[in-house]
């Protein structure tokens, strides 16, 4: 037998880690590399102990020598007419920072940064109660705008809250990957704004261990591990948060399509908003900006991608129709909706 250094009386064996005698069926009994059965040197409890401590030390968070931190947390800004205006109403709110936002995509409610929802409905401003799903995530059943069979029509759908709030209150860095929601403290009910963080998954993953062990998550810890390179996806480097585009726009993951319908129009739309030539030939875009979000062409292209309708083209340029207020014939109203929401003319 293989590992014998131990004495072994019968069917006892000495412990090579506690140096306990224990009967032999206390090790555990494997196969050798020529499929011959031995048992281990160190007993059971040895071997779980040492299982335990070096998944500790695996799940321990260190944080990268040379950590920077590229990325902030940000809120977003409204226009003043996105927002209901509640003293009419009856509703109280939670805090003095409650405010209720028009939901671009669904009829007549408005969602509270702290994640409750109105619906303007029977001539009066209701506040919807929500249901809560197998995992306790709360939800509204709202009837939302969407195109089909070549018209616009409302369906039925389900407006989960801690996701509608980080999608209306908070800049997320990362659409594609950051689908993860940590609510301070784990406690699910809570869609406080400021209370929720969009991660990936292995972000995610890192903030739950250290809560679960530590009872920390801290913002300042949360932002450490979405800056760590430990946590960012495979195709993410420091360079694709260098603003290539006018100084100001950056790729946001690496290997970009240059050629995609969606890069093509995220380049002329920053051109046109930042590029001191550009203005020279048509100064009416001076003062335009791209909301924050944008700036990172892979968020703009996740809205892209949603909101393209084949055989429709999809023209940013009407965004300056709006801004002048020059209000033609539009035919992609949610476009115009979104673009009045998230680019700002001043
Ligand atoms: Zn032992």
């Amino acid at each position: 037998m293989k590992n014998t250094i131990t004495v072994e009386n019968g069917t006892t064996k000495i412990c090579n880690k506690c140096g306990r005698i224990l009967p032999i069926e206390k090790f555990r009994l494997v196969k050798g590399q020529f499929h011959n059965p031995y048992y281990l040197g160190q007993c059971k409890e040895c071997e779980y102990k040492y299982q335990r401590a070096y998944l500790e030390e695996k799940n321990k968070i260190r944080f990268s020598d040379d950590l920077e931190i590229l990325i902030e947390r940000q809120y977003k800004d409204f226009k003043r007419e996105r927002m209901l205006n509640i003293s009419n109403t009856d509703i109280i709110p939670l805090g003095t920072d409650e405010i209720f936002v028009k939901l671009m995509d669904y009829k007549d409610a408005w969602l509270s940064n702290y994640g409750r929802v109105v619906r303007y409905s029977g001539g009066k401003y209701n506040l919807l109660q929500g249901s809560y799903d197998n995992y306790g995530a709360l939800f509204y059943c709202l009837r939302k705008n969407v195109f089909f069979d070549g018209k616009w029509i409302y369906r039925s759908v389900h407006l989960y809250a801690a996701k509608a709030v980080i999608e209306e209150f908070i800049v997320n860095p990362d659409k594609v990957n950051n689908v993860y929601i940590w609510h301070s403290g784990n406690d699910k009910q809570d869609c406080y704004y400021r209370n929720l963080y969009p991660l990936n998954q292995k972000q995610y993953m890192a903030v739950r261990n250290h809560f679960n062990k530590t009872g920390d998550d801290s913002e300042e810890f949360i932002i450490k591990v979405m800056n760590d390179i430990k946590y960012k996806p495979d195709n993410w480097s420091k360079r694709v948060m260098e603003p290539t585009m006018c100084g100001i726009g950056y790729h946001g993951l690496e290997g970009v399509d240059c050629t995609a319908e969606s890069y093509l129009k995220w380049h002329d739309m920053i051109h046109r908003c930042y590029n001191a030539k550009f203005h020279k030939r048509q100064p009416q875009y001076k003062g335009c900006t791209v909301c924050e979000e944008w700036l990172n062409y892979i968020n703009f292209k996740v809205w892209y991608d949603q909101h393209k309708i084949p055989g429709m083209s999809l023209d940013l340029d009407k965004i300056r129709t709006f801004c002048l207020k020059e209000i033609r014939y539009i035919v992609l109203k949610r476009v115009v909706l979104y673009l009045m929401q998230l680019i700002h003319c001043f």
